[in-house]
């Protein structure tokens, strides 16, 4: 059983897009072991995308998860890792494969409606930046 952290990021929550992505994990057999709605501070979006500071597209990232509240979940499953980032889709939508959430609502290779881990290491960092063990289930 793997864990992995997922995040509705503020553009698919303003799109309402919430129950839908849900509704795609749960048909996936993928089952939720903790969900929260938060409104990230640039600070803390800086923290959670460290690994991108170098990167320069780390002050409009960072401007944009900040923007709104996001939806952060951590999933649980077998083999979840690669079968969220298999439902998301590739980063940029424009690559993403058909019926991928990130094809069907994602606006623009930053504003791409949904954040999966992508390793068992960044998975467990991510998932303890937003829950502590009480709070999953
Ligand atoms: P992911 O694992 O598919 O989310 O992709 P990455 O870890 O490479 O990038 C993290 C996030 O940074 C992406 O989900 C996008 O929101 C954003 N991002 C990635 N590449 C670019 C880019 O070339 N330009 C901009 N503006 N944002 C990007």
């Amino acid at each position: 059983m793997e864990r992995t952290l997922s995040i509705v990021k503020p553009d698919g929550v303003k799109k309402n897009i919430l129950g839908e992505v849900i509704r795609r994990f749960q048909k996936s057999g993928i089952r939720i072991a903790a969900i929260k709605m938060i409104h990230l501070s640039k600070a803390e979006a800086e923290g959670f995308y460290a690994v991108h500071k170098e990167r320069p597209f780390f002050s409009s990232l960072t401007d944009f998860m900040s923007s709104g509240p996001c939806v952060v979940m951590v999933l649980e499953g077998e083999d979840v890792i690669r079968k969220n980032r298999e439902l998301m889709g590739a980063t940029n939508p424009e690559e993403a494969a058909v019926g991928t959430i990130r094809k069907d609502f994602a606006a623009s290779i930053e504003q791409n409606a949904v954040h999966g881990s992508d390793a068992p290491e960044t998975a467990a960092f991510e998932i303890s930046y937003f829950f502590n063990a009480l709070e999953i289930h």
